[in-house]
């Protein structure tokens, strides 16, 4: 076995890996980005070492430097975690020059699976069934557009080269074909460096279901089940389950069977994943294979009791697959999901800050490669697998992915029941995130019932995006008990006094007691995710009295209101008849409630704060996020429609359009194709039609 490995990937993955490596005694070299200094996976690692600035290109990607640190620090394998360098088979093929194991399969199996097209070809040899479509050669526009309009929409394009649901475009039909190849291919040589791309039939309402498949250098080869992965959004997943639901034995086994001959078709070794797309009647069809760990092996993990990195350590090493076929069994169900630092009701837009306030799922937690680490196969049912921590950032450059929240129960309505609670329990304060968003998916009736399909997000739109809620009385009343409390703590540590919350001591009241007669005070809160409503504001009328207020609100009865107890930032509070308790995290003016299994975020509009602040200049069409700009559609002096696409930006690795918001003229264009632009930049100048 290995004494020594370098780990060359980042967050969550690079993590979950030091944590298999340490538990095996196999010491581990990080390497990081400029951007990655303090990040925790070059703290779990016992070495790290500096490999470039933060633009993956110029580090993460650069395969070369990757080599000779691993040399340098006497490595004796690389372990490449996913996405990066983990499919790129010229670098397995470095490692190999240079006398280093890679650990992950023969450079000729990732060829041979690495073009999709390629891939198809092969699977088509080996009997595999296949979804209908081109995936040859010819790449002139005519001749695809020949093939789209024979397959017959709906069409998808995909870039052969691609991978995580990027370079993807649905063609409805025939006069859609030209512009959705021009901007596949385009995002296909951004992200990928290869403009090819293949044509398929797309599915009604398929399933997204994969098989893990595991191989040794002495000739097993085996798959540990499948995982559905349907629920998607924008063909990347968001949920995964292991089983998969409603999955007959004998299927199970055709499939298991299907994705063992064609990981033997190319002389697989290693972890790899042989992913289908599957009708609702179990018919299915091979899709692609991943020739790696996968982002969601987890699930596999926790209904088979392995330890799939460890595997890959010991194949990589030469040894036998540690159980063979007739040794597997599942147990219990297992679902991840993916909690990604996005906005779910502005199209997923990824979301760029500062962790300010991160609390993961209590007790029954534990995160691998932190220090309270238990071994990864202990039958813990909620597991963390996160690549940052309190205080992190998440950056432009990388996948926003925060962390994988993954739970077992001995059936699927326990695991269910699991991921609600943890869920609830996951606050995350200082960036958009779709926690709120993955617990409506989780409860709402589609998925719990099991009604799975790759559409299933948007089939359920309005349930999985209502309207936004007002905040409630219980929300509205912890957060004036939190800026009270707050602003109680300031004056006792002025004045040295007994940090305590005695309400019937009125020398101990910061802005509340008057001589005489009560003090009233008006808060006014707004609603940050209540955005949707405009201007939502709430005033909260706050009567201090001797050991407790009365809390007024328009519309509403006075109700006396109390502070039970407190314990940090948790309170505890009766208003009128009616308990709550909540977790209030203060962000600068804004007070996020969690409580009720809901997050809001109540701006404290403080009357004194902003005195002096103008209005932000309207008319400008701004970057949504830092990026460059990969199209400009529209001139100087133009007049557009609402809706009209202005300008394409690729940030991410995703392109975003920055559409007109209304009927107008576009007075002035501030950058051009290739510009890097930082977020909030304006890019044109717009003048809205009287
Ligand atoms: P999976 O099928 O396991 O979800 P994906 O194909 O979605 O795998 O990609 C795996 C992960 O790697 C994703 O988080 C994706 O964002 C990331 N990824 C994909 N391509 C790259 C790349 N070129 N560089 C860095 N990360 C990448
Ligand atoms: P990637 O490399 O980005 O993972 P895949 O080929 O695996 O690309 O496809 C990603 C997702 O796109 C699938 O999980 C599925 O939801 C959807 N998809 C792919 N091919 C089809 C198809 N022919 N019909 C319908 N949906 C498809
Ligand atoms: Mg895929």
């Amino acid at each position: 076995m290995f004494t020594k490995i370098l780990i060359a990937n980042r967050g969550e993955i690079a993590c979950r890996v030091a944590a298999t490596a340490r538990r095996m005694g196999i010491k581990t070299v990080a390497v990081y980005s400029e951007a990655d200094a303090s990040a925790k996976h070059v703290a779990v690692c016992d070495e790290a070492v500096l490999i470039g600035p933060a633009a993956a290109k110029e580090s993460y990607l650069r395969g070369e430097k990757i080599i000779a640190v691993a040399l340098a620090t006497g490595a004796q394998a690389i372990h490449p975690g996913y996405g990066f360098l983990s499919e790129n088979a010229d670098f397995a093929d470095a490692c190999a020059a240079a006398g280093l194991v890679f650990i992950g399969p023969l450079a000729s199996a990732m060829r041979a699976m690495g073009s999709k097209s390629a891939a198809k070809s092969l699977m088509e040899k080996a009997d595999v069934p296949l979804v209908p479509g081109y995936h040859g050669e010819r790449q002139d526009a005519d001749f695809l557009h020949a093939q789209a309009d024979k397959i017959g929409y709906p069409v998808l394009l995909k870039a052969s080269a691609g991978g995580g649901g990027k370079g993807m475009r649905v063609i409805e039909n025939s006069g859609e074909f030209k512009a959705a190849l021009a901007s596949c291919k385009r995002e296909a040589i951004s992200s990928f460096g290869d403009d090819k791309v293949l044509a398929e039939k797309y599915l009604q309402r398929p399933r997204h279901i994969e098989i893990q498949v595991f191989a040794d250098t002495l000739g097993n080869c085996i798959y540990l089940f499948e995982r559905d992965c349907s629920v998607q959004r924008r063909h990347q997943k968001v949920l995964e389950e292991a089983p998969a639901p409603n999955m007959p034995a004998e299927r199970r086994a055709a499939m298991g069977e299907a994705a063992v001959a064609a990981a033997r078709a190319v002389g697989y070794v290693g972890a790899g994943t042989v992913e289908f797309i599957a009708n609702q009647d179990g018919s299915f069809y091979f899709m692609e294979m991943n020739t790696r760990l996968q982002v969601e092996h987890p699930v596999t993990e926790m209904i088979t009791g392995t330890d799939l990195v460890e595997w890959q350590l010991r194949v990589a090493a030469g040894q036998r697959l540690p159980k063979l076929q007739h040794e597997l069994a599942i147990h219990g169900h297992s679902i991840e999901a993916r909690i990604y630092a996005e906005n779910p009701e502005k199209g997923f837009l990824p979301s760029i800050g500062t962790l300010r306030h991160l609390d993961t799922p209590a007790a029954v937690a534990f995160e691998l490669g932190g220090t309270t680490a238990v071994g990864i196969t202990s039958p813990a049912n909620v597991r963390i697998d996160s690549g940052v921590r309190a205080g992190d950032a998440i950056s432009p450059f990388y996948d926003p992915m925060i962390a994988k929240l993954i739970v077992w129960g001995a059936d699927r309505a326990q695991a269910l029941a699991r991921m609600s609670l943890a869920l609830s329990e996951y606050r995350i304060v200082g960036l958009a995130t779709n926690i709120a968003f993955l617990k409506r998916l989780v409860e709402g009736a589609a998925f719990s019932g099991a009604d799975l399909d790759t559409g299933l997000i948007e089939r359920n739109h309005d349930t999985l995006f209502p309207p936004a809620r007002a905040a409630s009385d219980a929300a509205l009343a912890l957060a004036a008990v939190a800026l009270i409390a707050s602003e109680k703590n300031g004056s006792a540590a002025r004045s040295g006094a007994q940090a305590g919350f005695n309400l019937a001591d009125p020398w101990g009241q910061a802005a509340g007691w008057r001589m005489n007669q009560p003090y009233a005070r008006l808060l006014s809160f707004g609603d940050e995710y209540a955005a949707a409503l405009p201007a939502k504001a709430y005033g909260v009328g706050i009567t201090y009295r001797a050991s407790e207020w009365l809390y007024t609100q328009a519309g509403q009865p006075s109700r006396v209101l109390s502070l039970m107890s407190r314990h940090g930032d948790d309170f505890s509070i009766k208003l009128g008849e009616q308990a709550a308790h909540g977790t209030v995290r203060r962000d600068g003016d804004v007070f996020h409630v969690f409580t009720g299994g809901q997050h809001y975020a109540l701006t404290f509009n403080d009357p004194m704060a902003h005195a002096g602040e103008t209005e932000t200049e309207g008319g400008r069409l701004t970057a949504p996020m830092p990026g460059k700009v990969v199209a400009v559609l529209a001139a100087k002096g133009q007049q557009v429609k609402k809706g009209d696409a202005l300008v394409i930006m690729e940030a991410m690795k995703m392109e975003h359009t920055i559409a007109a918001p209304h009927d107008g003229l576009v007075e002035e264009i501030l950058y051009g194709v290739g510009d890097q632009v930082a977020d909030g930049a304006p890019l044109l100048a717009f003048k809205a039609a009287a």
